[in-house]
């Protein structure tokens, strides 16, 4: 049975006020929020989360306006590079790459405490590049989280090196490992991948961590919190000691302050890490009540706005996922999942799909979502409370990029 109209003419809808979240005055909606919130009850264990975490009106960006102190020009780089930055669209340096290029061009080891969205893969891959273009022997080694996060360096690789003769590889988990293999026995200068597979590849003696003047740790915060740490330092161990290196993170709690202070060489940190949140997420609540079966109601109505053009909607599970998504469809959204058991190849499809707005909503578990970098996301939607408040952080992240203003909602 199916007793709503196909949503996606396209036509803007306004479906009047919706009384279930938005409330105007803040001071309302703290009335009942004081409690910590664990979300889910439905055995996950979860944070304690109090629900003000997840309302914050997004700041306008003319607040903080970052004054960079350099051009791209300014660096020093290559030619060809700079003429690549420029074609890609860059004018001016974030604030990231405006404080850490000069030092990764200097050899020092930087430790970039720097929320999603924020440049930072521009921020060690330029000055890697130059290292490279000047000597070409140099070899560089890329952790990320995620098969996603890394093939996507690896795409901003290839972007910045247009033209030049340089050649990466991505090493990421369920992706065929023979071809990963090929492409290393070719000879490449830089290797992307994540901690499981690069381990792998080690142990099979086709990558040589000694080979490595450089590393790179992206979202260390995430690869820890993944249980990659033993990998990680295996790897790191074996790698020459007056190696260059870069750590990213979007937090900077013991473990990776333990990370640092053990495989870093007088390690500077920029931070521009402003608040918790991302600053230019507008968060709020969606309140459902007693009634659960309310819930799917009022996604439906909320993805019948105008506004909400490309959601990337987070549930827990990948079965979870999968059930949405077939929801959805049926109610006439173009909807598709993300996660975990399907085949990479599925997973960029959906990504591009959402990129490119032949859906309009892409539901994920939090693995398959990390470092999905879709420009123009309009609405992130919590559908399932996420587990730690560090999830939150990620998960909201892909809204709001670049000089966009973002929405997060979270259903409670
Ligand atoms: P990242 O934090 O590295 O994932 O970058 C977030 C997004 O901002 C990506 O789409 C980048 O291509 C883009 N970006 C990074 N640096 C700049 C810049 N200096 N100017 C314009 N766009 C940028």
């Amino acid at each position: 049975m199916n007793t709503y109209t196909k949503p996606h003419s396209g036509a803007p809808r306004s479906r009047g006020k919706f009384s279930k979240f938005g409330s105007k005055k803040p001071a309302q909606r703290f009335t009942h929020g004081r409690k910590p919130f664990r979300g889910g009850g439905r055995g996950y264990k979860k944070d304690f989360i109090d629900e003000r975490m997840f309302i914050n009106k997004a700041t306008t960006k003319v607040k903080d306006v970052y004054k960079a102190k350099h051009t791209f020009a300014d660096f020093g780089l290559e030619p060809h590079l700079l003429k690549n930055i420029i074609t890609k669209g860059y004018i001016t340096p974030s604030p990231i790459q405006d404080q850490t290029i000069p030092l990764g061009l200097k050899g020092k080891d930087v430790i970039g405490i720097a929320n999603t969205g924020t440049g930072k893969t521009a921020a060690f891959l330029l000055p890697l590049i130059q290292k490279i273009l000047l000597n070409k022997k140099e070899k560089v080694l890329v952790l990320a989280p995620t098969r996603e996060l890394a093939q996507q360096i690896d795409v901003e690789f290839r972007a910045f090196t247009t033209g030049m003769k340089l050649f990466s590889v991505a090493c990421v988990g369920g992706a065929p490992i023979g071809k990963q293999i090929r492409e290393l026995d070719l000879g490449v200068h830089v290797v992307i991948g994540t901690p499981g597979r690069v381990k792998d590849l080690i142990t099979r003696g086709k990558i040589k961590p000694a080979i490595f003047g450089s590393v790179v740790l992206d979202e260390a915060d995430r690869m820890l919190d993944m249980g990659f740490i033993d990998d990680i330092r295996t790897i790191l161990a074996q790698m020459p000691k007056n190696r260059q290196s870069f750590f990213f993170s979007a937090t900077f709690g013991t473990a990776i302050a333990k990370l640092c202070g053990e495989f870093l060489n007088e390690p500077i940190t920029i931070s521009v890490r402003t608040s918790d949140t991302a600053e230019s997420v507008h968060q709020d609540v969606v309140r459902i009540g007693g009634d659960r079966a309310k819930k799917i109601e009022i996604l439906h109505e909320l993805l019948c706005r105008p506004e909400c053009a490309k959601v990337l909607i987070f549930r827990e599970t990948k079965r979870s996922v999968d059930e949405l998504g077939h929801e959805l469809n049926k109610r006439g959204f173009k909807a598709m999942a993300l996660h975990g058991d399907m085949r990479n190849r599925e997973r960029e499809r959906a990504v591009k799909a959402l990129a490119t707005g032949s859906v309009q909503v892409v539901i994920a578990t939090d693995v398959a979502a990390r470092g999905i970098d879709i420009p123009d996301i309009s609405h992130v939607i919590n559908y399932d409370i996420p587990s730690t408040y560090d999830t939150y952080i990620h998960r909201i992240g892909r809204t709001g990029r670049g000089d966009r203003t973002g929405n997060a909602l979270t259903f409670i």
